[in-house]
């Protein structure tokens, strides 16, 4: 993937992102996107209490399978 579409993705991954409606979310200035490889796990949430990863349009569109991005890791390192 060239870096121009990257960029882009990113953008609409932050933008439909509902990490911030989650249980487990930590109020930190962080914009979420935990899935996306270039953003990766986060540096505030710790402790799994639930994730909704399942519900958010991302998943679907990208086709996802696991979830706990922000303390697993994202997409790509999970599946490794
Ligand atoms: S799948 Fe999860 S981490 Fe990825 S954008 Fe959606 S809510 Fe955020
Ligand atoms: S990656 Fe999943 S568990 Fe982490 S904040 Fe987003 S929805 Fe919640």
């Amino acid at each position: 993937m060239i870096k121009e579409n990257m960029q882009e993705m990113k953008k609409k991954v932050l933008f439909m992102c509902i990490c911030k409606s989650c249980p487990s979310w930590i109020e930190c200035k962080e914009k979420g996107g935990f899935c996306f490889p270039t953003i990766g796990k986060s540096k505030c949430i710790k402790k799994e209490n639930g994730c909704i990863c399942g519900n958010c349009p991302v998943t679907k569109e990208m086709g996802l399978k696991h979830g706990y991005y922000c303390t697993r890791g994202s997409e790509k390192e999970q599946s490794s």
